[in-house]
């Protein structure tokens, strides 16, 4: 099945052709797919479909073997490593399962280590906004080791959020969390595009988080097997147990 959207200012974030081969495992198989701007695509399917490949290959942290990945007109294939790295700091962010931040720095000092990475210019006003949006305005001196894992992974976001990226790809974010925590994570991601018209895709195996987005992917061996606008929580449910009939027989 094949989700290819023609370029377009409308397109954050779109793959062609997108291949990733690991010795004799096709991780990710010539996936076409497009992100509209100002959208929340979740992407689901079995452990081992290529979910975290694709965010990975998408967001330049990891090459193609072949096809291409684009963020907005950028052609992240024809660019240096230096390139790459420059665009992954200033206009992508990253939410992962595991929280990913620095023990030794504080609250505050997380959220702007990336803007410090990249030299870019502090936006102030922006940072205040994010982080009166992550709710974390009492916490700001707080180390990550005092916190919550609610609290923790919003710090991650106000991060990921802190250089205002054009895309925030989230691997598995509310995985680690309770799901009272996971709903207040998922409305943040939600308000972010809702709000400041960013776009997010994120890996979730939780129906009930997917179900805050406006668009399911569904993968199944590196491909894409579904493409669903809006679905419930309950169809989203019913498209994975008929996906794992499938390949049962
Ligand atoms: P998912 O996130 O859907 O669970 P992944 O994208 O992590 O799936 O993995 C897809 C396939 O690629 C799996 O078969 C996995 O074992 C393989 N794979 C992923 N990363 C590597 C790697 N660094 N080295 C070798 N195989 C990998
Ligand atoms: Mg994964």
């Amino acid at each position: 099945m094949s989700v290819y959207t023609e370029p377009s200012l409308a397109t954050a974030v779109r793959v062609e052709k997108l291949t990733r081969v690991y010795g004799s495992v096709t991780a990710l198989d010539a996936v076409d797919a497009g992100f509209g701007r100002g959208t929340f695509t979740a992407v689901m399917g079995p452990s081992g479909s290529g979910k975290s490949t694709l965010l990975q290959t998408a967001a330049g942290l990891d090459r193609p073997s072949s096809g291409r990945a684009f963020l907005g007109d950028t052609d992240l294939s024809r660019l240096s490593e230096t390139r790459l790295t420059e665009l992954r700091r200033r206009r992508i962010g990253f939410v992962f399962q595991a929280f990913n931040l620095v023990g030794a720095l504080t609250v505050e000092e997380n959220i702007v280590l990336p803007l410090r990475l990249s030299g870019a210019r502090p936006d102030r006003a922006w940072l205040t906004t994010v982080v009166e949006r992550v709710g974390l305005g009492d916490r700001l001196h707080h180390r990550p080791a005092q916190l919550s894992g609610g609290q923790q992974q919003r710090v991650a976001i106000a991060r990921a959020l802190a250089t205002r990226p054009e895309v925030i790809f989230c691997d598995e974010p509310t995985g680690a969390l309770d799901s009272r925590t996971a709903a207040d994570v998922l409305a943040l991601l939600r308000a972010v595009v809702d709000e400041h018209g960013q776009t997010v895709v994120m890996v979730t195996h939780d129906p009930i988080a997917a179900s805050y987005a406006d668009r399911v992917l569904i993968l199944a061996d590196g491909r894409i097997v579904g493409d669903l606008p809006q679905p419930g929580a309950v169809r989203i449910a019913e498209h994975l147990a008929s996906l794992d009939r499938r390949t049962a027989r």
